[in-house]
């Protein structure tokens, strides 16, 4: 434990990470990310942009091309035990034995990751992600959301540093969500467990997330706090429903007017030059009465689509 205290502070360090796929597709051009200690990590990325090409070559399923990858202070090349020993990863595809109880997939990765009978807590686990009343039955018997928590389950046997979940709520219930985003918040408060997320879901990682990577078409084109990321843009419309039919839009300095299809005028400023009295003082020359008046801030929507419409 010394040692890689003071190798280095981060759960994950990744240096110049390039995968080509047989076929020639460059999935990740050299992608170079950190991820500290006990964070919430998201990974955010539209469909095809190499997020579980990166998770899966953290977890020693996919081999990369070049670069380096250090997880807890183990450079995957140097210690490969080591490393792997850290991480436990649940995949995105539903890929479980169908002739497997619960408790035996368990056990079997439990096996596979060289924890002693002694050591093993498959109750505990089963508890946790909602399985208990399950432990024996067939896994081709278990519901879709069943199978994803017997994932999660799969992922924790070991005990890792890093839990890493790729896009652990697509497609799945309203119920199962919540589920899954309360045990990955009590794995991070109560044991201290780095947690990564890849998700398209901006919502999700707007949520849970500490701290976000964005990547598009296998390059990081962003990463830094949630609150920075939505703090970048300051955009903010203040939509006005006028009293009355107005001929001409009101106009004024780094004020855009815009007419909606319901009849209300969306006036779009920024925030660091303009303030919300501005635009009402502005409303108020021009004669405008206003009936009412309502505004909206940008949202990590708007903070990816700034980022990713480029390519
Ligand atoms: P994401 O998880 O962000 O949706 P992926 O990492 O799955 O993205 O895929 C990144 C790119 O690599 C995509 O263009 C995908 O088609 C391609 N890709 C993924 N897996 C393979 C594979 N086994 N062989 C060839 N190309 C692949
Ligand atoms: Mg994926």
């Amino acid at each position: 434990m010394g040692q890689e205290t003071a190798m280095t502070q981060d759960a994950i360090r990744i240096e110049g990470l390039r995968k080509v796929y047989a076929g020639g597709k460059e999935a990740l051009k050299g992608v170079d990310l950190t991820v500290p200690r006990g964070s919430v990590f998201g990974l955010l990325g539209p469909n095809g942009a190499g997020k579980s090409t990166l998770i899966n070559i953290l977890a020693g399923l996919v081999t990369k091309t070049s670069g380096k990858v250090t997880i807890w202070g183990w450079d995957q090349d140097v210690n490969p035990r080591q490393s792997r020993a850290a991480i436990g990863v649940m995949p995105q595809e539903l890929n479980l034995d169908p002739f497997f109880t619960p408790r035996g997939a368990l056990e079997v990765q439990a096996g596979l990751y060289g924890v002693p009978k002694a050591q093993r807590r498959s109750d505990e686990i089963l508890e946790l992600v909602g399985l208990t009343d399950k432990a024996e039955a067939y896994a081709r018997t278990l519901s879709g959301g069943m199978r994803r928590r017997l994932l999660l389950g799969k992922a924790l046997v070991h005990a890792p540093n890093v839990l890493v979940l790729d896009e652990p709520t697509a497609g799945v219930d309203i119920e199962l969500r919540q589920m899954l985003w309360t045990n990955v918040r009590k794995l991070n408060k109560e044991r201290g467990m780095t947690i990564i997320l890849t998700t398209h879901y901006l919502e999700e990682a707007e949520e849970m997330c500490d701290e976000i990577a964005i990547i598009n078409h296998g390059e990081v084109v962003a990463r830094d706090s949630t609150q920075n990321l939505l703090g970048q843009l300051d955009a903010k419309t203040m939509v006005i429903q006028p009293e009355d039919g107005l001929d001409a839009l009101p106009k004024a300095e780094g004020i855009t007017a815009e007419r909606r299809p319901d009849g209300t005028i969306a006036l779009s400023y920024r925030a660091h030059q303009t303030s919300a009295e501005d635009v009402l003082s502005l409303l108020r020359d021009q004669g405008v009465r206003i009936r009412d008046v309502r505004t909206e801030q940008a949202d990590l929507e708007d903070v990816f689509l700034s980022l990713t419409r480029k390519n």
